[in-house]
């Protein structure tokens, strides 16, 4: 069993615990002290009945106390309101700076406890135990934490680091499969941006990987934690380095938001990730037999969604909306070859319509 240490300026922040099993959770728990603790599982409608009492059982015998929150699964409800219902069982419990959060489930969980554990009493401790292969390679590492508002996806939020990440794999075999293809849109864009060796084991293992064999998911899911981990730890709030994860987000996230969010996350970001390879070739960075190979690729995992219902001027202009917009240009993330990518500001409408249209 693999464990990964997050730093910042060298000193260790927390470790990323890999594991098939939530056997070791208490182990890995160890260091949070839990006797003197109150602790709140915080979950969801999907996942609560598969794994939060497993979890409720290993965990309650060793805290002062263990209480569970668990809101409708969905999107839909990230969302201060929910924040809010967790802030109320925080206080009718008498929880306090000392107590602990644990996040049980996918992104939207994770984002969501992440939240109210950074904001809560100005901040207290949480841990992440994700549970979709999006939630496991991406959302759960980080402290990116929040929720969305009025129509903007995460607009409302804080950097606010998790203890520890214990992934258990076994996990991801409940998984309805469209959710875990839409994962595998995060870990090809890891081999994209960092890693053309990783691209092309994920393209070399593509049948192991559909079937979720055992030994090959670890095998990629600790990969892309590496990419994820580095990223992050060199660059924890953004500043740089840290945009790059953002390749296929920008019109990703535009689409997302056109298709109210009736695709998946991942699926907008494999369209994105597949525009953003088309811009690059377009500019001569790549070849076209790159953005081919990418197309397939995505391809592979259903990643690829019919753009043309959707109006390319639409697309364009919601870019125009996104947060990451700084001054009159969009934040573009480019590749200069695969395996390497770079920031760019001056993609052009022109440019991004083009590849839309084709
Ligand atoms: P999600 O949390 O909605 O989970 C997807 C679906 O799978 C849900 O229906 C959920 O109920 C179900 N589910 C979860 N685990 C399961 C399991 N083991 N078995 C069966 N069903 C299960 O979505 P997600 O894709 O995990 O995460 C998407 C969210 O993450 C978005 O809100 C996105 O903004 C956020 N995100 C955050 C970061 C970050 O850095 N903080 C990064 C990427 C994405
Ligand atoms: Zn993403």
């Amino acid at each position: 069993n693999h464990k990964i240490d997050i730093k910042t300026d060298g000193k260790k922040i927390y470790e990323i615990h890999l594991e098939d099993s939530f056997e070791n959770l208490m182990d890995s728990m160890e260091f949070l002290d839990l006797p003197g603790r109150k602790v709140c599982i915080v979950t969801e409608s999907n996942v609560a009945p598969i794994y939060l009492q497993e979890i409720y059982k290993r965990i309650s015998p060793k805290a002062a106390k263990v209480v569970t929150f668990s809101f409708t699964a969905g999107e839909a409800n990230k969302q201060l309101a929910t924040i809010e219902k967790i802030y109320e069982q925080l206080i009718r419990n008498h929880f306090d700076r000392k107590d602990l959060l644990v996040a049980l489930g996918g992104g939207v969980v994770g984002d969501m406890t992440g939240f109210a554990a950074a904001t809560y009493l100005r901040g207290i401790d949480f841990i992440q135990i994700p549970t979709t292969l999006l939630a496991q390679v991406d959302s759960s590492i980080g402290g990116k934490t929040g929720v969305d508002f009025l129509q903007y996806k995460n607009m409302v939020g804080a950097f606010h680091q998790p203890k520890l990440v214990y992934i258990n794999t076994a996990a991801l075999k409940s998984l309805p499969e469209r959710e875990y293809f839409s994962g595998m849109g995060e870990v090809i864009k890891h081999g994209l941006i960092k890693d053309s060796g990783y691209y092309q084991w994920i393209k070399d293992h593509k049948k192991e990987i559909k079937d979720r064999d055992e030994q090959i998911l670890r095998e990629m899911i600790y990969r892309s934690c590496l990419i994820k981990g580095g990223v992050v730890e060199r660059d924890p709030k953004e500043q740089g380095e840290r945009a790059l994860l953002n390749f296929g987000h920008t019109l990703g996230h535009a689409i997302e938001k056109l298709k109210e969010f009736q695709w998946l996350h991942g699926e907008c970001v494999g369209v994105g990730c597949q525009l953003a390879a088309m811009i690059s070739a377009g500019r001569g960075e790549i070849s076209q037999d790159d953005v081919k190979d990418i197309k397939d690729t995505f391809k592979e995992f259903d990643l690829w969604k019919p753009v043309g219902e959707i109006d390319p001027e639409e697309v364009v202009q919601t870019t125009k909306s996104d947060k990451k917009m700084e001054g009159n240009h969009v934040k573009f993330i480019l590749l200069h070859q695969i395996g390497e990518a770079f920031i760019d500001r001056s993609v052009t409408e022109e440019e991004m319509r083009h590849a839309l249209e084709q």
